[in-house]
């Protein structure tokens, strides 16, 4: 039984150590550097600019969310994460929730411009029809 709680204590110790560990390399390595930059656009002005992980995370901290972020061009808090599309390599705001945020890209996967009406009908045929006869 005593070495049972031996086991115990050096596991808690371990753990605490670790815990310790991580949290200090988390805080004085927020990575900083280009490779961990990631892109925004604001919804408001539509300018694109990068941020660092620790801009990034400052921003957070200030706001108490993720997004959206503080525009670096017009302040308002509209930016959003943006793509670069492979193809046509035009940024967009990749967040649905966004406002004229997009899955894929806007300009290779346009969205119609009636989303509400139904696709199925196709009236121009009827109106056809009722011409030949
Ligand atoms: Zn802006
Ligand atoms: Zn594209």
């Amino acid at each position: 039984m005593k070495s049972l709680k031996i086991v115990l204590i050096v596991v808690c110790l371990a753990g605490a150590a670790v815990f310790f560990w991580m949290n200090t390399r988390n805080v004085d390595s927020i990575p900083d550097n280009p490779d961990t930059a990631t892109n925004w656009m604001c919804a408001t002005c539509k300018s694109v600019f990068l941020l660092s992980a620790s801009e990034v995370a400052d921003e957070e901290r200030k706001l108490g969310q993720s997004a959206p972020l503080t525009c670096r061009a017009c302040a308002a808090v509209q930016a959003y994460r943006a793509m670069q599309c492979v193809k046509c390599e035009t940024f967009y705001i990749f967040s649905e929730e966004a406002p004229g945020g997009a899955a894929r890209c806007p300009v290779c996967f346009p969205t119609p411009p009636n989303r509400n009406s139904p696709v199925e009908t196709e009236p121009e045929e009827d109106e056809l029809e009722l011409l030949r006869l």
